[in-house]
This record gives structure tokens, C-alpha cells and sequence, in this order.
């Protein structure tokens, strides 16, 4: 038989389980739930087989900036199909997709950030800066520097070497992660992690860990700090306002590049292009990928400053993917970014959505199962806790009451994701006022039900 959403929902979720093998899934729960069958999409809003419209608030893993259904992306992806489906760009080779993207990027992205190094996804794109990053200081003669800080509870990847990059102990406890080379400091939570301290006193003691490290570790053998302007899969933790101009002083006191990882900052997700305008940083690196093609293709890339750029450029890097500048995937992130440009979805959503989002979605701290309630742009996060006065967290083991809320969530047809006890939205920036209140709505009535 044709597999198709024709098929009744019992037989597509038994097939999807007996082969399919799902990324952070326990296999044996999907075999007795089965998992539910999405069959199509339009703006915010996702059609599952059983008929219910479900108001997509995490914007499929925080990409669809753009919000599904955009014709326009699948025709310049047909044309592009047509026209040359495949080329590399390996030896010396080259095509007007990946050269009109990477100028596009070139204007769009912060002073002095120019040129793109290409990749499918987010993690080849962090595996490529680990290479990158090193290779750096060898050919500046300082071949040593080669230590990489990262973060505890940071997200970049699940490849080898950006699963080594993040700090997810759940993924470093399975298969053999991380890397050498790679150290990790703590995470500027204030929320859990603050004690007694104000949240700027925390954020300068959080920050000031990385002067430590580096001083511990020996300058003279320390590359790079790559760090997500707001953390996001690790529960959208929102740095105090301490943070980041410590960390970029200790940057530039010690020579040691920054990496920012744009991947969900990017794009427009924070109210702003990138995450380090939001937060007044200025990296030598950017990672990007997810906003950048808003998840219509697999696209990824490294946005690197003119001084690296010109330093890598002097060698042979010996590096690149077989789809490093896809042609397809290149045509579809311009055309995304034209329309997320031309048509002011980063403008409007900066000075028009996010304001109301935050109203709105920082009053969900009025309700008794929720603490601190905080968004940046379009990514927010509120800490469930017994009692919000003295930030505790609840006698079941972590992530119970998180996962609680999210199947009540789910069961509400709005998609809200749990990080241990924190609930998480990322919704597309075309999300309207009118989503938004449906939006609110949905949370509340998802936590009155989980109390
Ligand atoms: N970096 C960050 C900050 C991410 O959030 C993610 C994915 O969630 C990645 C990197 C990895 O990207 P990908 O899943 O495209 O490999």
C-alpha cells in the first residue's frame, strides 16, 4: 500500500514505529502512544491526521520564523530544482544561489562580519567552527591555543563535536562525549542557581568564571568562547544584564575569539536580526542555521569576521560538507530572507509583536504554578515552582511537573515545550495579536489543569 495521511492514524503511527528510530525519543513509549502524525501546516497553526488545528508556539524546533504555507519558498525551490539541482562548491567551484546568500548575509549580519562558510545544519556548522577556531591559532603561530569554553546546559549540536561544545550532561553521559579540549563553565540561571545573590551580582559572578577558567587553563592555551546570546535549549535562560558585557571584556583582555551561536537567535527571533545586537556583543563568529532558511530547507552556516576570515583564508582549510552552498537550499534561505526583510517581518515583529508577546506572556507569572516568566523577542521561558517567593522546586524529580504541563498542553492543541520545569515558546514571528491571546489562553487553562 501507498503510505499517505489517507492511511487511518492507528496504521501510519504502528508503521512510524516499527521503522522509524525518532531523534530524543524514548522508542518503547512512541510504540505504545504512538506519536502524533502532523499532515500539514499554514502560518502558526498545524493540522494533525485526526483533524485538530494545533497552534504551533515552538515554530517546529524554533525555526519557522517565517510561519508555514509560503508558496514562494517551493517555487524558487522548484525553479532551482529545474535549473541545477545539485552543484558543490568544493575546488573551485561555484553558483549564483550560494553567492547571492552569502552577500545577502554579508548585509545583514553585524559590521565586519562578511564572509560564510556553509553547512546543512547547526552542528556540522559548530563542528566546523571547533576546526575553524584552531586552525585559526595555528596559522597566527600560536598552534596551542587550541581549548575551547563552553557552558553547562548549552545546546549545540548533536554531532560529536558539538554534542562536545554543549553542556547536556544526559548527552555526554552516551557515547563517549565530550571531546578533549573542551571546558565547560556554569550557566548565568539566576532563576535556579541565583541563591541569595541579586540577578547583577550573579550575572558578574557567572561571567567572571570565564576569567577564571582561562586563567586556570593558561591563556596561551585557550582559542575560543562560544556561548548562545540567550541560552534556548537548555530552557531559554535570560542572562541579568551584567552578563555580556563582562564576557566580551574578558574577550578582549585575553585574545580570545567569540562565538556566538545564532542558530535560534538568528533571524530575527530575539526582535532583532541576531542575538548579539540584542545583546550588545561583538563575536568573530556567528553560527547560524534554523531562522536561516526558516526550516523549508536544511541549511547552516558560520558567519565569520573579515580579520578570521583573511587569516583561514591564507591556508588550504581542509574542511566542507557535499551540500556546504546547496544550490536548493541556498535559494530558499535568500528567498526567505528577502521576504523576512522586504516584507518587515524582523522589523514588524521587533517593535510591533514582541512588545505585546512580552505583556502578555510575562503576565503568566500571576499564575500560582509559575515563578519567573521572561522572553527575549519571540523566546521565553516560565520556571514552574511550588513557591514563587522562595524559587523552590518540586518534590517529584525534575521534569515531572514540566512534562505535566506539556502533555496538558498538547491535549489543548497548543505545542509548548518542557525543559525540566520550565515551559518554553518560540512561535513563528508572524504569530497575530488574536494567536497570541489564544496563545495565553491555552498556557493558562493547560496549568490550571496540571495543579
Ligand atoms: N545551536 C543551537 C543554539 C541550537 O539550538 C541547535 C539546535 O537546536 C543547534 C546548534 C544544532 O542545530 P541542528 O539541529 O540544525 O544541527
Amino acid at each position: 500500500t501507498k503510505i499517505s495521511n489517507h492511511l487511518p492514524t492507528a496504521e501510519l503511527q504502528a508503521l512510524d514505529a516499527a521503522h522509524h528510530v525518532h531523534p530524543f525519543t524514548t522508542q518503547t513509549e512512541l510504540a505504545e502512544r504512538g506519536a502524533r502524525v502532523i499532515t500539514g501546516a499554514q502560518g502558526c497553526w498545524l493540522t494533525d491526521s485526526e483533524g485538530h488545528s494545533i497552534l504551533d508556539a515552538m515554530a517546529g524546533l524554533w525555526c519557522v520564523n517565517i510561519g508555514y504555507g509560503r508558496t514562494e519558498l517551493a517555487e524558487v525551490a522548484a525553479r532551482q530544482m529545474t535549473e541545477l539541482p545539485y552543484y558543490n562548491t568544493f575546488f573551485m567551484t561555484t553558483h549564483a544561489p550560494v553567492i547571492a546568500l552569502s552577500k545577502k548575509l554579508a548585509e545583514l549580519a553585524p559590521e565586519g562580519l562578511n564572509k560564510v562558510m556553509f553547512a546543512s545544519s547547526g552542528s556540522e556548522a559548530n563542528d566546523t567552527n571547533i576546526r575553524l577556531v584552531r586552525t585559526y591559532w595555528a596559522e597566527k603561530g600560536k598552534p596551542e591555543k587550541q581549548t575551547i569554553i563552553s557552558r553547562w546546559n548549552a545546546y549545540h549540536g548533536s554531532s560529536v563535536g558539538s554534542g562536545s561544545l554543549g553542556g547536556m550532561k544526559g548527552m555526554h553521559m552516551q557515547g563517549g562525549l565530550p571531546i578533549p579540549g573542551i571546558h565547560h563553565i556554569d550557566q548565568p540561571d539566576w532563576w535556579s542557581e541565583g541563591g541569595d545573590m541579586s540577578p547583577e551580582d550573579f550575572g558578574l559572578e557567572r561571567a567572571q568564571q570565564l576569567e577564571k577558567a582561562i586563567l586556570e587553563l593558561g591563556e596561551e592555551n585557550v582559542a575560543a568562547f562560544i556561548a548562545e546570546p540567550v541560552q534556548g535549549a537548555g530552557g531559554v535562560i535570560v542572562p541579568p544584564e551584567t552578563y555580556w558585557p563582562e564576557i566580551q571584556r574578558i574577550c578582549d583582555k585575553y585574545e580570545i575569539l567569540l562565538i556566538a551561536d545564532e542558530v535560534i537567535c538568528g533571524f530575527g527571533r530575539t526582535g532583532h536580526w541576531f542575538g548579539s545586537q540584542a545583546v550588545g556583543i561583538r563575536p568573530d563568529i556567528m553560527t547560524i542555521a534554523k531562522g536561516l532558511s526558516s526550516g523549508y530547507q536544511p541549511i547552516g552556516g558560520s558567519i565569520l569576521s573579515d580579520e578570521v576570515a583573511e587569516v583561514i583564508g591564507a591556508t588550504e582549510f581542509n574542511h566542507g560538507y557535499t551540500y556546504s552552498g546547496h544550490p536548493v537550499a541556498s535559494a530558499v534561505a535568500l528567498e526567505n530572507l528577502r521576504i523576512l526583510d522586504e516584507e518587515g517581518v524582523v522589523e514588524t515583529f521587533g517593535s510591533v509583536t514582541a512588545p505585546y508577546l512580552k505583556e502578555k506572556f510575562e503576565g503568566l507569572a500571576r499564575h500560582p504554578m509559575v515563578g519567573e516568566a521572561k522572553i527575549v523577542g519571540g523566546m521565553g521561558s516560565i520556571a514552574l515552582t511550588p513557591d514563587a517567593e522562595s524559587r523552590a522546586k518540586f518534590k517529584a524529580p525534575g521534569g515531572t511537573v514540566g512534562y505535566m504541563v506539556r502533555e496538558r498542553c498538547f491535549a489543548n492543541n497548543l505545542v509548548m515545550r518542557h525543559v525540566g520545569d520550565r515551559m518554553i515558546i518560540s512561535p513563528p514571528l508572524v504569530i497575530s495579536k488574536e494567536e497570541i491571546d489564544t496563545l495565553i489562553e491555552r498556557a493558562w487553562t493547560s496549568l490550571d489543569e496540571a495543579m
